[in-house]
């Protein structure tokens, strides 16, 4: 995924996940909306990425960077950027998470519900 300009990269942040995150052979503009889009087009996209997402064997690893680093665009890690936001919210600032694996950890029950059948429009 590519580096957004408003990102806070963590210090100890590494970059190795990427190398096998299934996103390699995507379309990149499935996980950033283009300008202006709205409603029916950014639900399909951002669940179109979702669907690679949950296929990938780092998604942990790239929501868990997501969160500590702020990623304010793009879908990582199955999260979009509104999910990510709610995680936000919740997480006080002052215990916000820096240390690799506490972004995870903060946010395990949004990453677990990020690629599940309903999250992705799946009706059972
Ligand atoms: S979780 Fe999604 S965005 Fe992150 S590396 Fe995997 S496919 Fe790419």
């Amino acid at each position: 995924m590519p580096q957004q300009p408003l990102s806070q990269v963590p210090a100890d942040a590494t970059w190795d996940w990427q190398e096998v995150g299934s996103c390699r052979e995507a379309d990149p503009e499935l996980f950033f909306h283009p300008q202006n889009e709205r409603g029916l087009a950014r639900l399909r996209r951002d669940r179109a990425a979702k669907a690679v997402c949950s296929q990938c064997d780092v998604r942990i690893e790239c929501a868990d960077y997501a969160i500590r680093a702020r990623e304010p665009y793009g879908v990582w890690g199955g999260l979009t950027e509104e999910e990510r936001e709610r995680v936000y919210v919740r997480i006080a600032l002052a215990q916000f998470p820096r240390q690799r694996g506490e972004g995870a950890v903060a946010a395990a029950a949004e990453i677990s519900e990020a690629v599940s059948p309903g999250a992705m429009g799946v009706v059972s």
